[in-house]
């Protein structure tokens, strides 16, 4: 993550966004602090800020609680995300509280909610929650360990504060989920990396596991370059026969495999959820 985030306050004309995976989506920021290496989101940007490094800068839509309050009042109710393309509870998130209003007006408007993070600042929002049986709340883990963790994900919270904040969310009854992705090759998706993985999710029981591989993605190659030479440059090849060759639909089936072993081994198997 670059050290200085450049932070920007923005007016949005609309807060609550159509969805293909949910009825709605909504996202308080543009832009995340968090900068996963691996983003998929940073194609949300492209155009609002060319050639800024992703994880370099956050768009911080003010309004973003005023507007969703009108279109809450003319919206048809559905499913809401968040958020799509930001972590909702990053970092500037603590000063701005922009996610915090948002929440608290789907909450009283009573949507079904879909909550993921990878933030422990999330656990603040719990007294909104607390008793919504309409909502899911989820934690992202890519690995179990926490030095990798700090190279792919350098602004999120550690594995352990994310899943120390699912057993929370569960404590106060939310119905919780574990989202199990991108899987990173030879880091934590086989071996001790996958076991010790399923062996802390498991011992917190969410309702669903969702699981996914590592996927190609415009602008991402470089900066998955660079954080897998920083941990152990021998894996590069193996990176790059999984992403750019035809060999990429047969790590797809032994992943499969090697999950469905220790998600069995786990007693975890039945709450999986595919996500390639
Ligand atoms: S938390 Fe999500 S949106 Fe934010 S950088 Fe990571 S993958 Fe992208």
């Amino acid at each position: 993550m670059c050290s200085q985030i450049r932070i920007r306050e923005v007016l949005v004309r609309s807060a609550l966004t159509r969805s293909r995976l949910f009825d709605y989506c909504v996202n308080p920021y543009a832009g995340c602090a968090n900068a996963c290496v691996y983003c998929y989101a940073r194609f949300a940007t492209r155009f609002s800020h060319p050639g800024e490094p992703w994880g370099s800068f956050v768009d911080v839509r003010i309004n973003a609680p005023v507007m969703l309050e009108r279109q809450l009042h003319r919206a048809r109710r559905g499913d809401v995300y968040m958020s799509s393309v930001c972590d909702a509870w990053q970092k500037p998130e603590a000063q701005y509280g922009i996610s915090r209003r948002c929440l608290s007006l789907l909450v009283d408007w009573g949507y079904p909610l879909f909550l993921q993070t990878k933030s422990a600042l999330a656990e603040r929002d719990f007294d909104l929650l607390s008793g919504c049986t309409a909502v899911q709340f989820g934690v992202t883990l890519t690995t179990q360990d926490a030095f990798t963790a700090s190279i792919f994900e350098p602004g999120a919270s550690s594995p352990a504060e994310r899943l120390r904040v699912l057993q929370e969310a569960k404590r106060i009854g939310l119905r919780t989920f574990v989202f199990l992705g991108p899987l990173l090759p030879g880091l934590s998706d086989r071996g001790h990396g996958l076991g010790s993985l399923f062996a802390d999710v498991a011992g917190l029981q969410p309702d669903i596991l969702y699981v996914d591989r590592l996927n190609r993605r415009a602008g991402m190659w470089r900066a998955v370059c660079a954080a897998v030479s920083s941990i152990d440059p021998a894996l590069l090849p193996e990176y790059r026969r999984i992403l750019f060759s035809a060999e990429s639909s047969d790590y797809e089936v032994a992943l499969r495999h090697r999950v469905e072993q220790v998600a069995s081994e786990h007693g975890m198997l039945q709450r999986i959820h595919w996500c390639f």
